[in-house]
């Protein structure tokens, strides 16, 4: 049975970075319900349509039907050998949701990336995204293209800093009872998200030991 993993943490703290370098190292596919929306705006599909004031807000898009985003995703074979979940569950609803689509897959890994609301505002004023395939390169520093795919980078639109006072106070209000929900299991693990990149991410594999 592959890797399940969770990733926790408030918006900013890497879970984005970390986790393409986690799926990368471990060979199993990052799902990002934060990605997989962005991308539905962007091609102005149905669901796109749906979601874009609510991102643009800052808050969260409705528990059903991010469910079935999840569990649409969670149904193609490239995952059987596991996956990483970076942004979803995001609720305890969504965290017991997520225990049902999984029952008899293996055991689940949460890893949360703890952060503080201070550093968390600082990081996000200077965070750039690529407006052609979404990739975050925050990490890489001072770039002027993405390194990805060459595309040019722009601010989140929900990272201007009144949508991102608010994520914060949706994160502590829905997000953040999730540490309570896992809490108590033996695959429950955290790492100080407020270090050098590539420490963090030592911490992360030292913590989820697969
Ligand atoms: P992220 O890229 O994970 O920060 O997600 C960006 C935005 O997408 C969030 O602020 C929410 O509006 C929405 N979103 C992503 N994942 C979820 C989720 N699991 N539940 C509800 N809304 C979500």
């Amino acid at each position: 049975m592959g890797l399940n993993l969770v990733m926790l943490g408030p918006p900013g703290a890497g879970k984005g970075t970390q986790a393409v370098r986690l799926a990368r190292m471990w060979r199993i596919p990052h799902v990002s319900t934060g990605a997989i929306l962005r991308e539905a705006i962007r091609n102005q599909t149905a669901l796109g349509l749906e979601v874009k004031a609510i991102l643009d807000s800052g808050a969260l898009v409705d528990d059903a039907l991010m469910t079935r985003v999840v569990r649409e995703r969670l149904e193609r074979p490239d995952v059987d050998a596991g996956f990483l979940l970076d942004g979803y569950p995001r609720t305890v609803p969504q965290a017991a949701a997520l225990d049902g689509i999984i029952a008899g897959r293996g055991t689940l890994v949460i890893v949360e990336i703890v952060l503080s609301d201070a550093e968390v505002l600082r990081r996000l004023a200077s965070r750039m995204i690529c407006s052609e395939c979404g990739v975050n390169s925050q990490d890489e520093g001072q770039v002027q293209s993405c390194l990805n795919c060459g595309g040019q980078l722009v601010p989140r639109t929900d990272d201007a800093e009144s949508v991102v006072r608010n994520r914060l106070e949706v994160y502590h209000r829905q997000t953040a009872p999730l540490v309570e929900y896992y809490g108590s299991r033996a695959t429950f693990r955290q790492v100080n998200g407020d270090q050098m990149v590539d420490e963090v991410t030592d911490a992360l594999v030292r913590a989820i030991g697969a």
